[in-house]
């Protein structure tokens, strides 16, 4: 087939499934079949690569010239992006062909999509069920095949979670390794983008389109290119898996620990040796990333004050009342809320009480995930303590919904790669990953891990 023909035939299956899913914010066939119109020109001229013409469907929170840029949030309803993120120049050079901008929790604040302006979507799976957040429109969109592939971001666990729930392969590399550049901020020391697919493979060759140095993000890497691909197909005989102790205790449910130990399993049988390890400091995780990333969203979002881009509220006194104003009216209540916890531990009075004791808990946790990759190769567990929940089970409570994240936060935290490959299924159906951290750098090894499992 064409790429006009297949970037059709996934049109043509938004339009159909997009209204019940609500997985995309934007579609514009118009600019989708003149992208696959020239993705089709490049082949013909004998300039095709092994993507070109592939549909991509983008989170809404990557800057894309010409594609409404939301973010998921009233505040930038009406934002055209005038020039295209790192990671867009990366897909569109590659002649990907951009499918539609998918819906996410509010400047990606969220675990379960529920945060969006444009209403929360439904996992493909079981309508009744959250599809995981933020990244939760590029995971529906995969897993009802409405795109081959899209791309994520992950702050604390905004791909992996997604992609547990519904079902699909999902990678957060190791922080530097994609360019933030274009994407919009939310906690700039935890953000990483991410491909997001059907399988490790798929993830592995998008990875290897997005990565690398960019002098526009001041915290990407400057390495060696890296094929992604490079250890798919190797045996995992010899392998040394850490199975973290405390990932294991209470809390987790029984169709959760049910389905990683049947993957340990699995994963012995394949040639892996499996060890104990500790990350004594996991359960701090959550007040850690609880405080950094507000704090670092407090002062990214300050941006926003409807004088140059974004929401202006249409009646004002003065200038203070213009800010307040369309502040007040374009940010959602779980953004409002983040704003508040983070101007207030960055107060001068509690910094050291708040934001200083959090950066030092980080600094733990990466020495404990240290520690553990002296004695294993990855690292095994699950991505969050339940299967899907249903739409509105935790979203009057906050706190309890922050607590899901515990499999996830300590990952960004240290800066480490971590991915979600499915693996199970509740006794209700619902889709369960199995989450694999790697060292720094170690995305080869891990994609393998997967690959070999899938
Ligand atoms: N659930 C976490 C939060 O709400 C992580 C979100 C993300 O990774 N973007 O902050």
């Amino acid at each position: 087939v064409s790429s006009a023909e297949l970037a059709g035939q996934f049109l043509d299956r938004i339009a159909a499934l997009n209204p019940t899913l609500n997985a995309f914010i934007t579609v514009d066939p118009e600019k989708t079949l003149a992208e696959a119109a020239a993705a089709d020109a490049a082949r013909a001229a004998g300039q095709a690569g092994l993507l070109t013409g592939v549909p991509l469907a983008i989170k809404d929170i990557f800057c894309q010239q010409g594609w409404k840029t939301s973010c998921g949030s009233k505040m930038l309803d009406n934002f055209i992006a005038p020039y295209d993120a790192h990671v867009i120049e990366r897909v569109r050079a590659a002649g990907l062909v951009t499918i539609g901008r998918t819906n996410m929790d509010e400047f990606a604040m969220g675990s379960a999509n529920e945060n969006s302006y444009y209403g929360p979507v439904k996992n493909p799976w079981d309508l009744a069920a959250i599809p995981g957040g933020s990244s939760g429109g590029s995971a529906a969109a995969v897993a009802a095949r409405l795109a081959p592939a899209a791309l994520g971001t992950d702050t604390g666990g905004s791909i992996r979670q997604p992609a547990s729930h519904c079902g699909i392969t999902g990678i957060k590399p190791t922080y530097g390794v994609v360019s933030r550049y274009g994407m919009v901020a939310f906690a700039s020391s935890l953000d990483q983008g991410g491909p997001m697919a059907q399988t490790a493979e798929d993830c592995a060759l998008l990875l290897n389109t997005i990565a690398g140095f960019d002098g526009r993000d001041s915290t990407s890497l400057e390495r060696p290119t890296e094929d992604y691909t490079r250890e798919l197909g190797n045996s995992l005989s010899g392998l040394k898996v850490g199975l973290p102790r405390e990932y294991f205790a209470a809390g987790l449910s029984a169709d959760v620990a049910r389905v990683i130990d049947e993957a340990v399993a699995q994963l012995k049988k394949l040639g892996a040796e499996v060890v104990e390890v500790s990350l004594p400091n996991t359960e701090l995780s959550i007040p850690a990333y609880y405080v950094i990333a507000p704090a670092e969203a407090s002062s990214n979002l300050s941006r926003y004050d409807g004088v140059r881009y974004g929401h202006r509220a249409a009646e004002y006194k003065d200038l203070v009342d213009m800010y307040e104003k369309s502040r007040a009216e374009g940010f959602g209540a779980e953004v409002k809320r983040r704003i508040l916890v983070g101007t207030y531990v960055l107060s001068h009075g509690y910094y050291d009480a708040y934001y200083l004791k959090a950066q030092k808990i980080r600094r733990l946790i990466a020495d404990d995930f240290k520690k553990a990759f002296e004695q294993c190769d990855v690292i095994l567990g699950p991505v969050a303590p339940t299967a899907a929940f249903n739409i509105g089970e935790k979203s009057n409570d906050p706190v309890e919904m922050y607590l899901s994240d515990i499999y996830t936060l300590s990952v960004n935290l240290a800066g480490l790669p971590g991915m979600s490959v499915p693996a199970g299924f509740a006794a209700n159906g619902r889709p369960i990953g199995l989450q694999i951290i790697g060292n720094y750098f170690g995305e080869a090894k891990m994609l393998n891990v997967a690959h070999q499992f899938q």
